[in-house]
């Protein structure tokens, strides 16, 4: 099969030619549709996450159809459309028997734990526990952010973000995560302050419903005080869907009293920990929470919203590119976070 495949951190990706995968007795192998191309990766491709064995080839967002399944696989059948939550379940510890696949203990993530997405064919692990199938209404570009930002974003507002309609929701980064959030809390009913530095993201976030924009690259020290404002003392709801010690904190000085931070965007070591206001946090009951992707049996109430078009996935992708050009777009992934998403369509040749 060709993939993207890297042999050095932070050194340029290749296309080649590789041994084909195999499934494994719970496992697929899935013909990739489309992959998208998120920051994660780029953290991976630098050398920011211990998982990564090289040589590698990263992708974990991703839709296709099965092409071979393992002996010990139920439920799914060759020619399936299908995607993934990133974080692939083992469905047989205590979080998987507790219901929270998210947060497996013996999780896999492809483009992670093992090789990915930026190639014809991906292997998955556990397919029973894992799968989601794909309408066929639903193109692979669009399913493909259902494994990542946009599950991910959905847990964050309505599962432990649980949001409300009339609420106020901040949304800290308007990047993909951040614009799939402003979309599903619109859709919920809640009124949105969208804070990014890129005019281009604030606009997007304007177009998928957000009431109210701010402009971050005015405050340097976190737009905190702007959401206040806007927002009559502060959201009830607010995520930081960027992942920096700036946008966290900011986030955690968004909220009312009783207010709930999420953090959705993932925090490198290499920026150091975030200092979050725990004195805050005590005096007006703040909730702090996390929120790690979405479990593939949690995704019923989320595809339906898309099925009925409440939520546009779609709307979210940018550009599509070949296979080819992605060690390119992989490295300029480093640069200012753009808006709006890239998927990789690695059977398209120009
Ligand atoms: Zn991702
Ligand atoms: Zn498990």
């Amino acid at each position: 099969m060709r993939a993207v495949v890297f042999e050095e951190f932070g050194r340029e990706a290749h296309v080649r030619d590789l041994p084909d995968p195999s499934p494994s007795a719970g496992g697929v192998v899935v013909r990739v549709g489309a992959t998208g191309l998120c920051r994660s990766d780029w953290h991976g491709w630098m050398g920011h996450d211990p998982d990564i064995v090289l040589p590698h080839v990263p992708g974990h967002e991703l839709a296709g159809v099965v092409e071979a399944v393992g002996s010990g696989v139920r439920n799914w059948r060759p020619g399936d459309r299908v995607t993934v939550p990133f974080v692939c379940a083992c469905g047989r510890c205590a979080a998987c028997a507790s219901g929270a696949q998210q947060v497996c203990e013996r999780q896999t993530q492809p483009g992670f734990t093992h090789w990915g997405s930026f190639a014809e064919y991906v292997a998955l692990e556990e397919a029973d526990a894992n799968l989601v199938a794909v309408p066929d209404g639903l193109s692979f570009g669009t399913a493909a952010g259902l494994g990542c930002r946009f599950a991910t974003a959905f847990r964050a507002v309505a599962g432990q973000g649980r949001v409300a309609p009339g609420e106020w929701v901040a949304v800290h980064g308007c990047g993909g995560v951040g614009l799939s959030a402003v979309m599903i809390a619109v859709a919920s009913g809640a009124r949105v302050v969208a804070v990014d530095v890129s005019p281009h993201a604030l606009e997007l976030a304007r177009a998928f419903g957000a009431a109210m924009c701010v402009d971050a690259s005015a405050y340097p020290a976190g737009a905190d005080e702007a959401v206040r404002e806007l927002t009559g003392g502060g959201a009830h709801l607010s995520l930081d869907a960027l992942g920096s010690p700036v946008t966290c904190a900011a986030s955690v000085r968004s909220l009312r009293r009783q207010g709930r931070h999420v953090q959705v965007g993932l925090l490198p070591p290499a920026a150091g920990d975030p200092v979050v206001p725990m004195a805050r946090v005590i005096g007006l009951e703040l909730e702090i929470l996390g929120s790690h992707g979405m479990a593939a049996h949690d995704y019923p109430p989320m595809m339906d919203m898309v099925r009925a078009g409440t939520l546009r996935p779609d709307l979210l992708v940018t550009s599509s590119i070949t296979l080819d050009a992605a060690p390119a777009a992989l490295a300029a992934m480093g640069g200012a976070p753009g808006a709006g998403v890239t998927i990789i369509e690695p059977a398209r040749r120009t």
